[in-house]
């Protein structure tokens, strides 16, 4: 992937995750050209990105080979999406999570750049044939979808549109890989790709646990950051089937499928996440974490204090 080295990486839309993958491009030492169609965010996002760039340099956890400097001198803001585009081979698109918003911006992306340019979004749940349907040459379309915070969650879903060529999803592949990130391949599109269709799963029966009195939200969340959580950070649910029996996934599948299948069949409906229930939980989470801005702040810093030393700790 070094031929890529020098390239340059286009971010539309600085927001939360546009900045994240900015930061991600720099610390694999690839020029990387913001741009946001509401005036002075672009370059409200430098000034952001050059604070956290310092701050994780003193803290000794800046990616890559790159000083905050030389990563900070690959980077520049453009109010000019024609300017922006100018020379990028990859398109990293960022903008709100709305169907139409998103199909506007590739139509404005893609009347600017040439045919082999790659058209990424980072849609967490709209669909690739849903997000590219408006782009003329659906070859060249991709989702890399990232896990929030993307600079310290590696994880990022590939996702192909139906008629995306295989070397576009390689390309990606390979450059996620070289900036650091751990790609996965989706073979075809689904609603809610792999990692929302797995979260989706958790926290209804979570929802249904507590609304149905068995369990308090506290102890649910145990469960998973005590239990389930601590080996999920390193091994998969099919490696762990794998591992907890003696014999392997064929006799563990032996022994447990029954009790397994057994247990699916109590699980009940898709909750509403409404009324009582959510009442109720939001009173006990409320009570665990309060809900206003400068108690969230600081759990969000604590989970990425967190998170960076798991990531330091999985390298
Ligand atoms: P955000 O609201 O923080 O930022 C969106 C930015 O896009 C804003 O700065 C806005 O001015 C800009 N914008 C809107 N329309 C634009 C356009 N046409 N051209 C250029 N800029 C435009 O949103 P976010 O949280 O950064 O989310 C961005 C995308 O990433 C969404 O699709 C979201 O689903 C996805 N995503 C978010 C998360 C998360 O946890 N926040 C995780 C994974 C993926």
């Amino acid at each position: 992937m070094s031929s890529l080295k020098g390239k340059i990486i286009t971010v539309v839309g600085s927001g939360l995750i546009g900045r994240s993958w900015a930061m991600v491009f720099l610390s694999g030492g690839y020029e990387v050209k913001i741009y946001d169609n509401k005036a002075g965010q672009a370059s409200a996002a430098i000034a952001e990105i050059k604070k956290q760039l310092e701050e994780l340099q003193q803290a000794k956890m800046l990616r890559g080979n790159l000083t905050a400097a030389e990563q900070l001198s690959l980077l520049s803001s453009h109010e000019d999406l024609q300017q922006a585009l100018e020379g990028a081979f990859f398109v990293q698109e960022c903008v709100f999570e709305d169907l139409e918003a998103k199909q506007t911006a590739f139509q404005d992306v893609e009347n600017l750049v040439t045919e082999n340019v790659i058209l990424s979004s980072s849609t967490s749940c709209l669909m690739p044939s849903n997000v590219f349907s408006r782009i003329q040459n659906q070859t060249r379309c991709i989702i890399s979808h990232p896990v929030n915070p993307p600079y310290y969650v590696r994880l990022v879903e590939l996702v192909p549109h139906p008629k995306t060529l295989d070397t576009v999803m390689d390309v990606t592949y390979s450059l996620m890989t070289d900036v650091g990130q751990a790609p996965v391949r989706l073979r075809k599109e689904i609603d809610g790709f792999a990692l929302n269709r797995v979260q989706y799963a958790i926290i209804a029966e979570s929802w249904r646990l507590v609304q149905d009195g068995v369990i308090s939200v506290k102890d649910i969340d145990l469960v998973m950051s005590e239990g389930l959580g601590m080996r999920y950070a390193f091994i998969g649910p099919i490696e762990t089937m794998h591992l907890n029996a003696p014999e392997g996934i064929e006799d563990y599948v032996q022994r447990y499928s029954e009790g397994i299948k057994r247990v699916l069949n109590t699980f009940g409906p898709v909750p509403e996440f409404s009324g009582e229930a959510a009442a109720r939980i939001t009173k006990e989470i409320c009570e665990l974490i309060p809900g206003d801005q400068e108690h969230l702040t600081a759990r969000r810093e604590r989970r990425d204090q967190l998170l960076m030393g798991l990531a330091k700790l999985k390298k």
